[in-house]
């Protein structure tokens, strides 16, 4: 396994292995990683020949009093999860090489962006979207591999890549979880032992919303939130809901009356426990 630090290298390297017909998987993270990213991994190794794990705390995605410094970072403990996973190429620029203090452009998507995370968290995806637009020409993959955990990211990175005429597929891998439910996070690591069992009551809830939805047993999606709200606080005492809501998973359109809708649900949810920030989501075919 090799660690590539400028973005001229890598373009190198995807070229000769495009040129010579090799097929190559790319994984987008910033790093501190875990059993979810390892996922991505172990997908992109089965379905291409190369595989390249960036590795980037990509500022631009971050809000002013976000977490951006003290996001967990620990690049030796990723360098032989990487290695452990089989993969063969680690891109890991610094800002500086991602950025140059000339740098002008971003890429801003609109509409899908408007709610939800983007509603909480202005530019967040202009930040998202430019970064992978980024590194979707430094990597030059053949298939990029996202987590369904970021429901609205793979979204926004969908759009953008038919957007911009990507000449790539974007495959979103369902979420992996601890064995009480919890959806895997870097973030994770800011909570106590006691937050991450109390957290578990997430997706409790999002799993009470889906078979809701699934019976029939509500048709308005007020009160399905609702009933989503309520098991949360039945299963927490210090989850603070930031918000609930039920989309469709394109256009991110709220769906009012479930009973008579068809076609792909998105429960998604954000929440803070102790000073910690949550998000959570579960999608299912109605
Ligand atoms: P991050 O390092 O948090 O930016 O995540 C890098 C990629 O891993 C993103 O595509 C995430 O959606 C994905 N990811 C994060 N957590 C999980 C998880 N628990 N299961 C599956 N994929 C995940």
């Amino acid at each position: 396994m090799k660690v590539i630090k400028e973005i001229a290298a890598m373009q190198d390297v995807a070229d000769y292995f495009r040129c010579v017909g090799k097929k190559i998987g790319f994984v987008p993270t910033m790093g501190f990683l875990h059993k979810g990213h390892v996922s991505l991994i172990d997908k992109a190794k089965e379905e291409n020949d190369v595989v390249v794990v960036s590795i980037f705390v990509n500022p631009t995605q971050f809000l002013p009093g976000e977490d951006f410094e003290k996001y967990p970072r620990d690049f030796l403990k990723d360098y032989f999860s990487c290695e452990k996973a089989g993969v063969d190429y680690i891109f890991h620029p610094s800002v500086e090489e991602m950025y140059s203090a000339k740098s002008r452009t971003r890429v801003v998507v609109s509409e899908i962006t408007d709610s939800l995370e983007g509603k909480a968290r202005p530019d967040h995806f202009t930040g998202v979207a430019t970064v992978v637009a980024k590194l979707f020409n430094i990597v030059k993959p053949n298939i990029a591999y996202f987590g369904q955990k970021d429901a609205q990211q793979a979204v926004v990175i969908r759009q953008v890549s038919e957007d911009l005429n990507f000449d790539l597929k974007v495959s979103i891998c369902p979420t992996v979880r601890e064995e009480n439910g919890l959806a895997l996070s870097s973030r994770n690591s800011y909570l106590s032992d006691a937050e991450r069992e109390e957290a578990a009551a997430i997706y409790k809830g999002l799993c009470e919303g889906k078979k809701l939805v699934i019976n029939n047993s509500v048709s308005d999606s007020n009160a399905v939130i609702g009933k989503i709200g309520e098991t949360i606080k039945a299963n927490s005492k210090n989850i603070n809901i930031e918000y609930i809501e039920i989309t469709d998973n394109c256009d991110l359109k709220k769906i009012y009356d479930l009973s008579s809708y068809k076609g792909d649900v998105l429960i998604s949810l954000a929440a803070k426990l102790g000073d910690t920030r949550l998000i959570d989501n579960i999608l299912f075919t109605k």
